[in-house]
This record gives structure tokens, C-alpha cells and sequence, in this order.
């Protein structure tokens, strides 16, 4: 198997109440795994794809190769992006760098709600580092910042099969309940 899907950083069911036991088992269980998987199937018909991470293939592919590899790396972040008892103000650089930018971690956090209430279709919703200055932005399927020249510090995955199981249509809900779980030592990583 060239490509593998990543462990969680965490028990399936340390995410509850927010995200239950469940989610975590089709969301990175079978979701996540199918994207592996499919770039697993390319690359027994592809063999310039073996051995490149997959990283590389978000950088340099196109199509449905993209749009795996893609999904594959932005579901890795968006685990990294949540951590059981996370959530509430953030701490250290990346405090700073919200108040500089958005002049509130309030202001932040209404904007990327909105932002990913507010996304069409399939998706993620990003804070991302642009130069100097952090941004909100979104993006579209399999859409993933790294491709835009952008640094991602955090995503919230807006696709349904990210909260049907426990939040039904209710998005909001999710996104609320995503604030409860925020890795802020992630996101000063990523700074
Ligand atoms: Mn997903």
C-alpha cells in the first residue's frame, strides 16, 4: 500500500458530546479511509504517484488524483485542527495574530461562522495565513489552500458527512459545537 490513512490523534469517542463516537467512526473510518483508498487504486495504474507524499500530490495533481489527495491531507488537518477539551480563547502567537487581523477573537469567530454557515454546497471553511495577515476564506469539494500560495492554521469541514449523523441539516450547530473543540496549540504550530 503506497498511501495510508493517518490514527486519529485520539480515541473515536474523546470528541463527545460534540462530535460522538459515530461520526469519528464513518467520518474518518470510512470517508477519510475511502479517499486513501481511491489513491491507492490510481497508483496501481499510475506508478508516478508512489512514493510522493501526499503533500506533493495536493501541490502538483490535477483532477480526480487532486481531488483524493486533497481530501485526503485536509482531513488530516481538520483532525489536528480539534483536540478533546479544546476550544474556548485562544492562547499564545496566534491571539495575537486574531486581534491584529480581525481585531477581535469575537469579530474572528463571527466571520469564519458565517463563513462556514454560509458556504454553497460541499466544502471547508479556513483561517489561513496570507503574508503577514491571517484570513478567512473558503473552499469548494476538495479545495485546499496550499494551492493558493496560503498557510493553513485551521478548517472546519462543512461537507454533511462532517455532522448529519449528529446534528442532522442543523450546520450551525455543528460549527458551534466545533468552537468547543479548537486546537489552538495546532494553530500556533501552524503560525
Ligand atoms: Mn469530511
Amino acid at each position: 500500500m503506497s498511501f495510508t490513512l493517518p490514527e486519529l490523534p485520539y480515541a473515536k469517542d474523546a470528541l463527545a458530546p460534540h462530535l460522538s463516537a459515530e461520526t469519528l467512526e464513518f467520518h474518518h473510518g470510512k470517508h477519510h479511509a475511502a479517499y486513501v483508498n481511491n489513491l491507492n487504486t490510481f497508483a496501481k495504474d499510475d506508478s508516478s504517484l508512489v512514493g510522493k507524499s501526499i503533500e506533493e500530490l495536493v501541490r502538483t495533481s490535477s483532477g480526480k488524483v487532486f481531488n483524493n489527495a486533497a481530501q485526503v491531507w485536509n482531513h488530516t488537518f481538520y483532525w489536528n485542527s480539534l483536540r478533546p477539551g479544546g476550544g474556548g480563547e485562544p492562547t499564545g502567537a496566534i491571539a495575537a495574530a486574531i486581534t491584529k487581523s480581525f481585531g477581535s477573537f469575537s469579530a474572528f469567530k463571527e466571520k469564519f461562522s458565517a463563513t462556514a454557515a454560509g458556504h454553497f454546497g460541499s466544502g471547508w471553511a479556513w483561517l489561513v495565513k496570507n503574508g503577514e495577515a491571517l484570513e478567512v476564506v473558503d473552499s469548494h469539494d476538495a479545495g485546499c489552500p496550499l494551492t493558493t500560495g496560503k498557510t493553513p492554521i485551521l478548517t472546519c469541514d462543512v461537507w454533511e458527512h462532517a455532522y448529519y449523523i449528529d446534528y442532522r441539516n442543523a450546520r450551525a450547530k455543528y460549527i458551534e459545537s466545533w468552537w468547543n473543540l479548537v486546537n489552538w496549540d495546532h494553530a500556533n504550530k501552524q503560525l
